[in-house]
């Protein structure tokens, strides 16, 4: 695969996003006239990439954190196919594993970290919404926590803009900070030594 050239450069600081996204469409053109079975084959292509890149990042990752997308629209599959490919490669669960865009719920927070001790869970304004995965974020140890915009997607609630940028994280962090009780300027201070120290950045 090619991303494993790029392993090679010293300027790869990590290795994704990679994942399941049981939202995405097929590439048939026009109407697709097996959307089902279409359905079915592009998460099977999702399952053999990702356990495809979980094996080279085992192999030849040298410990560069691993970036996973999991969407789903709420049910939850997504975080269960990807786990499932995390079990399967042998030495996965030694990764650093960054679980992007976290939508989950305290259930999958325990399924994942029992099997990936170095998880930590990016947070960005969609993780705010689900009543479930408020509860869940409200739980983790704030040295787990990433802090993601995730622009030019995912506009905050209240940012009165249409188009996200990184200038706008500050209203994630205020929201994360309310609903764990936490103060403001320790919890940017920790993400940031969180996110310094996870992706190795001077
Ligand atoms: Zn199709
Ligand atoms: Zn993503």
């Amino acid at each position: 695969m090619a991303f494993l050239q790029q392993l090679r450069d010293p300027a790869c600081t990590a290795i994704g996003e990679v994942g399941i996204d049981l939202t995405s469409n097929c590439s048939c053109a026009g109407q697709c006239p097996k959307p089902a079975e279409c359905r079915q084959q592009v998460t099977r292509d999702q399952v053999t990439t990702l356990t495809t890149v979980l094996q080279g990042a085992v192999v030849e990752g040298g410990g560069r954190p691993v970036i996973i997308h999991c969407k789903d629209g709420g049910s939850g599959r997504a975080a269960q196919e990807a786990l499932g490919c995390f079990r399967r490669v042998p030495g996965a669960s030694t990764l650093a594993v960054h679980w992007h865009c976290f939508t989950g719920s305290v259930d999958d927070i325990e399924a994942w970290r029992q099997l990936l001790p170095n998880l930590h869970i990016g947070v960005t304004a969609i993780s705010l919404r689900a009543p479930s995965t408020r509860l869940a974020l409200g739980g983790i140890d704030p040295s787990r926590l990433l802090l993601e915009s995730d622009a030019p997607y995912l506009v905050p609630t209240g940012a009165g803009v249409g188009i996200n940028s990184p200038w706008l994280l500050r209203h994630t962090l205020e929201e994360l900070a309310s609903l764990r009780g936490d103060n403001l300027y320790l919890l940017a201070s920790q993400l940031n030594a969180n996110a310094r120290g996870f992706y190795s950045f001077e």
